[in-house]
């Protein structure tokens, strides 16, 4: 038998798509939580004010809002749960986590046959998949004229793909979903907590799932935020799914939420964890303290001196997100991306290539909202960017970085 030495990860710089620095404030509230156990009152009441949290961080009235043990993933596992074989969908794909959920969307809406035809990359004729070029955003036009064209039941879109940084039309979404009779479903992943806005005002989407990790920022693995309207809740209460520990109706039970109607303790539904209840809560309560305007402000203003910085050293930035930069390097270095990243990775700044084709370099920015870290982040790019070759001036790259900054500071003083 081998026991290993304990397992100590070190201290880097996570400047990548997600998951972003986890504030100290959430881990000494996981750390700090005492033993107690899933039914205990103050656990309890941690979900039922995290659930109320929940409803201001997504700008909604939604009774079915809460989270989903796990990750990102979890949380659109349980909002396509609600999908069943035979339905019609059209789904649209512009990169790796759109894409991956068209597979979860694949996957629910298979027959037996088209399973046993294709176990893990079934293809249902029932599901139309869009796929926009990576580097595009899908537009109002395009979702118009696939509804249009299919009716669908349901149809589903990244708010914003990480994957090549692009920010869709929500809005035109919606419109189209409206219009056409579909009920909309969103990935909300990377959109929550990053942008400014309000669920509530896009009534055809009846389903949104994000989550821990990015713009809420409760890393220690703990709920992936989901949200559902009445019409999304009444599909499943008519119909049922096959899911028990992801069902959108009997997971609601432990946060409180018994037939649409706010109730004052859980009910079991598995065993949650204390420590991941307390330091979700935390979680939640810096975003608010923050505020939703204000970090959606400093995300955009932030993204900007990156994607300045990163522009003047010869990069094309390809991405519209605020909190990532996806670029080309310029071409003396094109082709060198994965050698660039792993360089960089091996000293503890983790940012990342592109995990889908075309190979691009992601930076983030998620938690990093000052000068300081800005300025570190374009600092250890540039860094590595000269030492494979790059040509550029990087005193006055970090001048020009300094003056973007100066006005902010001057406000806030
Ligand atoms: C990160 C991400 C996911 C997956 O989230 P996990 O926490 O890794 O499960 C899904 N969709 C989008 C848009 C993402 O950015």
């Amino acid at each position: 038998m081998t026991i290993f030495p304990t397992l100590t990860i070190p201290d880097t710089l996570a400047a990548g798509p997600g998951p972003g620095n986890t504030d100290p404030r959430v881990l000494q509230a996981f750390a700090s939580a005492g033993v107690a156990d899933h039914m205990q009152q103050d656990v309890l009441r941690g979900m039922v004010e995290s659930k109320l949290m929940l409803r201001e961080i997504f700008g909604t009235k939604n009774a079915y809002t809460y989270g989903v043990a796990g990750t990102g993933f979890s949380g659109l596992d349980c909002m396509l749960s609600a999908i069943l074989p035979g339905d019609k969908v059209v789904a649209f794909t512009n990169g790796t986590f759109s894409g991956i959920d068209c597979m979860t969307i694949r996957m629910k809406a298979s027959t037996p046959e088209d399973l046993a035809a294709n176990p893990m990359n079934p293809q249902p004729a029932n599901v139309t998949i869009i796929t926009v070029p990576h580097g595009q955003s899908v537009t109002g036009e395009m979702v118009e004229k696939a509804l249009a064209e299919h009716k669908p039941m349901w149809a589903f879109m990244a708010h914003w793909e990480t994957g090549s940084g692009r920010i869709n039309d929500v809005q035109g979404f919606n419109d189209a979903c409206a219009k056409h009779g579909a009920l909309g479903l969103v990935d909300a992943v990377s959109s929550l907590g990053v942008g400014d806005f309000n669920i509530d005002q896009y009534p055809a989407v009846v389903g949104w799932a994000s989550c821990p990790q990015k713009g809420v920022l409760a890393l220690p693995l703990t709920y992936a935020p989901v949200s559902f309207r009445d019409e999304y809740i009444d599909v499943v209460k008519k119909r049922g799914c096959y899911t028990y520990v992801h069902h959108p109706i009997l997971n609601g039970r432990h946060w409180g939420i018994v037939d649409g109607k706010d109730v004052p303790a859980g009910v079991y539904h598995q065993t949650h964890s204390g420590y991941a209840v307390a330091s979700f809560h935390e979680a939640l309560r810096i975003l608010l303290t923050y505020g939703r305007a204000q970090k959606a402000a400093d995300y955009a203003f932030c993204e900007k001196a990156l994607r300045n910085a990163v522009s003047a050293m010869g990069c094309e930035v390809t991405s519209n997100m605020t909190s990532l930069v996806v670029l080309n390097l310029p071409g003396k270095l094109a082709g060198k991306e994965k050698e660039l990243v792993g360089n960089c990775r091996a000293k503890g700044f983790g940012i990342w290539p592109t995990l889908s084709e075309p190979v691009q370099v992601r930076i983030g920015i998620l938690n990093q909202l000052t000068e300081e870290s800005i300025t570190e982040i374009v600092g250890r790019f540039a860094d590595a960017m000269l030492e494979m070759g790059a040509e550029f001036d990087k005193a006055k790259i970090m001048a020009d970085l300094k003056s973007y900054f100066e006005p902010r500071l001057k406000n806030s003083a």
